[in-house]
């Protein structure tokens, strides 16, 4: 097994193929084998498992995966790594890598081609160290299309993960706090510091782990006009409910103040003061 999580192995191999991390696809390779193992753990992968990897890099977290999962799904935009992940990846026949963009794949279509080994049906989990530039519209991507999936590991920036589990009231809560929280149990498993990655990014990281729910706590009877809403009130975050969502164009202000007292809400209330639940109640009067 050739791991590459070293700082001088991980600089072999881009020197080897001439290539530099590229800035502008956020690529901080990950250089710590216990960060790898402990991401591995967290996400308790196994051989009934399919994995969808986003953003493989020089391979690194792929062989980990590779070697405990049934089957990898490495999706990779950048074409000068895929010669790379050819080589660092030779070992593993259960590895796919797709050289595309993963806010343009079809990830069901990718699914529905993968999801039996041997005849038997696999839990389908992503795993990944986001590329931080566009981590909300990944995970918001991941929740939304509805995939199959039992979870997410993924390692975020730290404010992110601070976002995805706030609670009403508080600063840091918002859309992507409750998309998180309407799909999935958030919990942190990780803080990873710069030094564990080459290049260091000048943030700290954390690891999060999002269980989807089996039984979800909260049921919208309509997740598409619960989202507009949210979407709405956070929109126009120094406004209130009332305004926020009229100036959305998503209600009038006459039917969100009914709906408000029907709540037994105070009208000036802003959205950031909402639960979840109470954001699908009011979607509903709407
Ligand atoms: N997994 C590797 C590791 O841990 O060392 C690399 C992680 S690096 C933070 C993020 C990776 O995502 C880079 O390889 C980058 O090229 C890739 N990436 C960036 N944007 C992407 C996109 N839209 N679709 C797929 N991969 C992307």
């Amino acid at each position: 097994m050739a791991y590459l999580a070293s700082p001088t192995r991980t600089m072999a191999v881009l020197e080897r193929h001439g290539l530099r991390a590229q800035k502008k696809y956020g690529q901080n390779f990950l250089i710590d084998t216990h960060v790898l193992d402990h991401i591995c753990d967290g996400a308790e992968i196994g051989k009934d498992d399919l994995v969808l990897e986003i953003g493989p890099g020089i391979g690194t977290m792929t062989q980990y995966l590779a070697e405990r999962a049934g089957k990898v799904i490495a999706v990779e935009i950048d074409n000068k790594l895929i010669p790379v992940l050819a080589d660092t990846l030779s070992e593993y026949d259960n590895v796919t890598v797709l050289n595309q963009d993963i806010l343009k794949t079809d990830i069901t279509a990718l699914y529905e081609k993968e999801k039996y080994l041997e005849g038997k049906p696999l839990h389908f989990k992503v795993v990944a160290n986001l590329p931080y530039y566009i981590t909300t519209p990944i995970i918001m991507e991941l929740l939304e299309q509805k995939l199959p999936l039992t979870s997410i590991t993924v390692m975020v920036q730290t404010e992110v993960a601070e976002r995805m589990q706030a609670v009403p009231g508080t600063k840091d809560y918002g859309a992507l706090s409750l998309a998180v929280q309407y799909y999935t149990r958030p919990e942190v498993i990780a803080q990873v510091p710069p030094t564990c990655f080459i290049p260091r990014p000048n943030v700290g990281s954390s690891v999060i782990r999002l269980t989807r729910y089996t039984d979800p706590p909260v049921v919208a009877k309509d997740e598409k006009k619960m989202f507009a809403v949210i979407r709405a009130s956070f929109n126009q975050r120094r406004k209130t409910l009332i305004n926020g969502l009229a100036g959305g164009g998503v209600a009038e202000k006459e039917n969100v103040r009914q709906a408000l007292l029907q709540m037994g809400l105070p009208e000036d209330i802003r959205g950031e003061r909402l639960s979840v639940e109470q954001f699908a109640r009011l979607a509903e009067l709407l």
